[in-house]
């Protein structure tokens, strides 16, 4: 489903030359199987959100390739990429809803960006709110809610375009103990129900653990290792 071959990304710092720049990602590569649920671990800095960006596009590597769901995203134009990322849902640590429309807008928003008629809008948009449990908070504004009914908005908002692959970004990073548990169970059931391949980023162990078929460490722009199934399960 998704595949990595030896991406590189060099950002350079202000005022060096061209050729010194800091290299967040070293010829990283990475295949997460149709259905997987796949950690990226690693300290702060270690380059996961960076690895993350190159899942959707969102960031170009300066090497190597870069294949989701048989599409490679290193060699389309804007314009593809625009098209090729409705079947690639992301979440963040901090929610990213927007504060002046209605739980049911939020969800709405990227529908409306991608031409879907009013009417489908409605239904989809309450569809994936009954799957998250908050169809009674269509009508709410995002600061009413509590954080983990965010996260569900932003979970969502996400299925909404019917995604292939989620990507999460330290999605339980703003929560406490027991919310994050809520969350889990929710992308869990977004994995089993939906058949959604899921990459998640995380900097909490425990929280890999939990969810993940397999885990790559990543130290330093590289994945030092990669834990199988089995290890994962070994993980006191
Ligand atoms: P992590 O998600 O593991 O904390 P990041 O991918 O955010 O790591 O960052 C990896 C390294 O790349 C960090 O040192 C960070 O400061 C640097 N970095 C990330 N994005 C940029 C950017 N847009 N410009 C310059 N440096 C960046
Ligand atoms: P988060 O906790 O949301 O991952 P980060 O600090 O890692 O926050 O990154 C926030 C944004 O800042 C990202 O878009 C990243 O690309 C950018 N960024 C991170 N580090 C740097 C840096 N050293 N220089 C420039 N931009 C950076």
């Amino acid at each position: 489903m998704i595949s990595l071959y030896g991406v590189s990304k060099r950002y350079n710092e202000r005022g060096s030359r061209e050729d010194q720049g800091f290299e967040a990602l070293s010829s990283v590569s990475l295949e997460v199987g149709q259905g997987e649920i796949h950690g990226i671990i690693g300290s702060s800095g270690a380059g996961k959100s960076t690895l993350l960006r190159m899942l959707n596009g969102l960031e170009k590597p300066d090497d190597g390739e870069v294949i989701v769901n048989g599409q490679h995203l290193t060699r389309m134009s804007e314009n593809s990429l625009r098209q090729a990322r409705r079947s690639i849902g992301m979440i963040f640590q901090h929610f990213n809803l927007v504060s002046n429309r209605t739980v049911s807008g939020n969800v709405c928003m990227p529908l409306e960006l991608a031409g879907v008629s009013r009417t489908e809008r409605v239904a989809r948009g309450l569809e994936v709110l009954r799957f998250v449990g908050l169809e009674d908070k269509a009508n709410q504004y995002p600061a009413q809610l509590s954080g983990g009914q965010k996260q569900r908005v932003a979970i969502a908002r996400a299925l909404a375009s019917r995604p292939d692959v989620l990507l999460c970004d330290e999605p339980t990073s703003s929560l406490d103990p027991q919310t994050t548990s809520g969350i889990l169970d929710v992308l869990r059931h977004v994995n089993e129900t939906l058949g959604v391949t899921i990459v998640l980023v995380t900097h909490e162990m425990e929280v890999a653990r939990k969810l993940c078929n397999r885990i790559s460490v990543m130290k330093e722009g590289r994945i030092i290792k990669t834990l199988s199934e089995a290890e994962v399960r070994s993980i006191p």
